[in-house]
Formats: C-alpha cells, sequence, structure tokens
C-alpha cells in the first residue's frame, strides 16, 4: 500500500479534505467539505471514488457528501454509528474499534469524543498514517464544543500512543495560529519558535502545514506537553481567549 498517494485539497478558509488512494484506480475521501473540488482532482487522476470517510457532524465536514454521492451513486457513506441521526445518509455506521478495509488500505476507528461527543478518527498504524478530523492540530487541538475537557484530554492522550512517526492529516491549517498560542504558553520552549518560523516560511510559499509529523507535535504542542488534566484545561480555557 506504500506506493499508494494521499492528497489533500485546500478548500474554504483554512479546511483540508484527504483524499487516499486505495488501489491502482479507487480513491477514499476524507470529511468533504465541498464537493467540485473533489470531482475535479478524481477526474484528473482518473480515480473513481468508493468511500466516503466523515469524523464528525460539523458542516466544514459533511456538506459536499450530497454532491458526491451524486457523482459516485456507488460510493459509500461511513460514519458514527451514534452519530447516524446528524450525519448525511450512512451506508455503513462504525464504531470504536472497527476495523474497515477498503481496496488495498485498511484502517482502524478510534472514538476520540471531546470536540464533539461522536468524533471518531481513521487510523492505519500500518502505514502511519492518522485523519484525525478536529481532534489534533499543528501545536493546537480542536475546541471542545461538546464534550468535556477530561475527554479530550483523553483522546489526545490516545494519539500520543501512536508511532512518533505517525502523520497526522487534521482537517484545518490552523498552525500558524496555534503556534503563535504556544509560543506565549511555553515560551520556554526553543523547538515551539523554530516551527513557527518553519510554518511561516511553508505558509509564504503557499505550501503546508499538514501532515503534521506526530513527533513535532509531542516536542511543541501545548496540549500534548500537558502533564495533567489541570495543565491541559489551563491551555484549553486560555487559548479560548487568546
Ligand atoms: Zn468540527
Amino acid at each position: 500500500m506504500s506506493n499508494f498517494e494521499i492528497h489533500s485539497l485546500p478548500v474554504l478558509t483554512d479546511n483540508y479534505i484527504h483524499v487516499v488512494q486505495v488501489d491502482s484506480s479507487r480513491a477514499v475521501v476524507i470529511d468533504p467539505a465541498v464537493s467540485d473540488p473533489v470531482e475535479e482532482f478524481l477526474a484528473r487522476k482518473s480515480w473513481q471514488l468508493t468511500h466516503i470517510l466523515i469524523t464528525h457532524h460539523h458542516s466544514d465536514h459533511t456538506s459536499g457528501v450530497q454532491g458526491l454521492k451524486a457523482a459516485y451513486p456507488n460510493c459509500k457513506v461511513i460514519g458514527f454509528t451514534n452519530d447516524a441521526h446528524r450525519l448525511p445518509q450512512l451506508t455503513n455506521q462504525v464504531s470504536e474499534g472497527d476495523h474497515i478495509i477498503i481496496g488495498q488500505q485498511a484502517f482502524d476507528v478510534w472514538h476520540l469524543p471531546g470536540h464533539t461527543t461522536g468524533h471518531i478518527a481513521y487510523i492505519s498504524k500500518e502505514e502511519k498514517v492518522a485523519f484525525t478530523g478536529d481532534v489534533l492540530f499543528g501545536m493546537g487541538c480542536g475546541r471542545v464544543f461538546e464534550g468535556t475537557y477530561d475527554q479530550m484530554f483523553h483522546s489526545l492522550q490516545r494519539l500520543k500512543s501512536l508511532d512518533p512517526q505517525t502523520k497526522i492529516y487534521c482537517a484545518h491549517e490552523y498552525t500558524i495560529n496555534n503556534g503563535g498560542f504556544a509560543a506565549q504558553a511555553i515560551p520556554e520552549n526553543k523547538t515551539v519558535h523554530e516551527r513557527l518560523k518553519k510554518s511561516y516560511l511553508l505558509r509564504q510559499k503557499g505550501l503546508f502545514t499538514v501532515p503534521l509529523l506526530l513527533e513535532d507535535e509531542l516536542k511543541t504542542n501545548p496540549f500534548l506537553l500537558a502533564k495533567s488534566l489541570a495543565d491541559f484545561s489551563r491551555y484549553r480555557d486560555a487559548r479560548n481567549k487568546f
């Protein structure tokens, strides 16, 4: 599978839609905020869309599903069973611990509540890639809208257990803003300042900071460096006001 490609399409203000090739001519898409750029991309590649994977119900992760279903009527739509009532119509409901095999690619489903109560991630330990939606961002984490700080803290702790070489495909380009907060929250951390500088240069060139490397997050992300729920909560409260 390692020869297969993953492409991130920048859409809306700061969203990414990730397209993952699963065999020579087929692909899946994660969190389609919109449909047109995905259709154009797939047409350019001559790839068929077989599955849409949804991490959570927010519209900037799901609004493209209808258009893609119209263009690819046979494509399956996968999402969390507990959220089926508020997701676009699912063909396959999944839950914590499920193992999905699509083409030559396989994903584990992790339930990572906090940003929303029904947030899931699609993870391939073998390929060292994780599609984490709005849980983990570059030097930051998702806002806690529905879940509790405790849930978010533990969701992040789970992601910390992955191989540090895992590539994190999150759904937003937030690294610069989060880096500004991290530089203030943990000013003694020199790596944060270096990474922020590098991120600026990438963005100036129109390049992405995503995928993130988990190893970099482990060194620079205040929410992963937080040693306790109390530390995490202090950072999350401060970030909300930043
Ligand atoms: Zn969201």
